[in-house]
C-alpha cells in the first residue's frame, strides 16, 4: 500500500506572529518557517505504518511557494520516500488545496491519505474533510490511534469528553490529532540521504485545477492586549473582588 501525506509549510510555532500595519495579513518577510506540527505527526504515523509492514511507500505532497520544497525535504529526511511539490505563489484556500491533493491522489492511487487536523496558520480544519468529500472516500478525523488490518482501518478519534472508535474501508482520508504520536527528529545521515530523494514539481494548471480564492479577507487584527493583573493582600479581598466582578 502507498500512503500519501499532505504537509503544509507554516510560520514556525515558536515565532511570535505579527500582524501587518495595514491589517491585510501577517508579516511573512524573514520569518522562520517550519512544517505544520500536525503534518509532522502525519508523516511520523505514515512512517510507523510502513515500518510495521503496513505500507511500502510514503509520498509527501505540499502545495505552495518554492520554500515548500524545504518542508518536503524535511519529511524525506524523517524517512519518507519521495515528494510532490505543487508549485504556486498564489494564496491557497482549503478548497483549492483539497482539489490539488485530489488531482495528485488520482494519479498516485494511494490506499491511505494522512493530513494534519489543522494548519496552525489559518486554523481552518477543513482540507481533510473537503478532500474526502471530493474523493468520495471514508474519512476519520482527529485520530489518536490508527490500526490497519487488510482493507480497512480502525481509527480512534478524539472527541469532546472522550474517544470514539470508527472503522473505515480503505482507501480513506485520516487527519491527525496531537496525541497520535511524537514525531522523530531527522538524523544527520538521513538528512544527507534525503538530498538525493526525488521531488517532482508541477503547476496547478498542469493538474487542471482552478485555485482562484472564493473568500476575501476583510481585516486581520491583533487580539486585544491583556491588561495587567492586580495583587491582593488577603483571601477575603480576593473573594470581594471576584464577587464585585460577578464571577462568584
Ligand atoms: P487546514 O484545513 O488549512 O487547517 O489544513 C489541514 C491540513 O491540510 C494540514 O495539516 C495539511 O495536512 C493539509 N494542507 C493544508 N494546506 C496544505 C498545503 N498548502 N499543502 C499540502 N497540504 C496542506
Amino acid at each position: 500500500m502507498k500512503i500519501v501525506v499532505a504537509v503544509k509549510r507554516v510560520i514556525d510555532a515558536n515565532v511570535k506572529v505579527r500582524v501587518k500595519a495595514d491589517g491585510t495579513g501577517v508579516e511573512m518577510a524573514n520569518v522562520k518557517m517550519a512544517m505544520n506540527p500536525f503534518c509532522e505527526i502525519a508523516v511520523e504515523e505514515a512512517l510507523r505504518i510502513k515500518e510495521a509492514g503496513g505500507a511500502d511507500e510514503v509520498v509527501i505532497v505540499s502545495a505552495g511557494p518554492q520554500g515548500a520544497t524545504e518542508t518536503i525535504r524535511t519529511a524525506l529526511a524523517m524517512g519518507a520516500d519521495r515528494g510532490v511539490h505543487v508549485l504556486t505563489d498564489a494564496v491557497l484556500e482549503p478548497l483549492a488545496v483539497a482539489k490539488l491533493l485530489k488531482a495528485v491522489i488520482d494519479k498516485e492511487q494511494p490506499g491511505l491519505v494522512i493530513l494534519g487536523k489543522q494548519a496552525i496558520d489559518d486554523d481552518c480544519n477543513q482540507t481533510g474533510q473537503m478532500l474526502a468529500a471530493l474523493l468520495g472516500w471514508a474519512q476519520a478525523t482527529f485520530a489518536s490511534k490508527i490500526e490497519i488490518a487488510g482493507d480497512s482501518a480502525t481509527v480512534t478519534r478524539e472527541i469532546d469528553g472522550g474517544l470514539e472508535k470508527v472503522a473505515v474501508k480503505l482507501p480513506a482520508v485520516v487527519t491527525t490529532d496531537l496525541r497520535l504520536n511524537e514525531p522523530r527528529y531527522a538524523s544527520l545521515p538521513n538528512i544527507m540521504k534525503a538530498k538525493k530523494k526525488p521531488i517532482e514539481a508541477m503547476a496547478p494548471d498542469a493538474l487542471g485545477v482552478d485555485i482562484a480564492p472564493r473568500l476575501t479577507v476583510l481585516k486581520v487584527e491583533e487580539p486585544p492586549k491583556r491588561s495587567a493583573g492586580v495583587k491582593v493582600e488577603t483571601a477575603a479581598e480576593l473573594v470581594a473582588k471576584l464577587h464585585d466582578a460577578g464571577v462568584i
